[in-house]
């Protein structure tokens, strides 16, 4: 059986790589549209794809703050209001 110890390094190098990611590209794309800013709907007649109503989670943007970024907002915000 493997010991949890053993787990730690790999845990440490993914944290690593998601810190890299977050810092190299802060914006992830939206999971509710998938990156479109709106919905995709069949036409009722002709069934062509139209554009729907825009997505409300990203307002039309198509991407999103990821979560790593957004801790490290909230935190660089806390330490900049904290020794003002
Ligand atoms: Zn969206």
């Amino acid at each position: 059986m493997p010991s949890l110890l053993s787990a730690v390094p790999i845990l440490i190098v993914l944290t690593l790589c998601y810190a890299l990611l977050c810092a190299a590209s802060p914006y992830g794309t939206c999971r509710k549209c998938e990156g479109w800013g709106h919905a995709i709907v069949r036409a009722r007649r002709s069934g062509r794809l139209k554009r729907g109503r825009q997505c409300r989670r990203c307002s039309g943007y198509g991407t999103r703050l990821r979560v790593g970024r957004r801790l490290y907002n909230g935190v660089t915000r806390l330490h900049h209001d904290g020794t003002r």
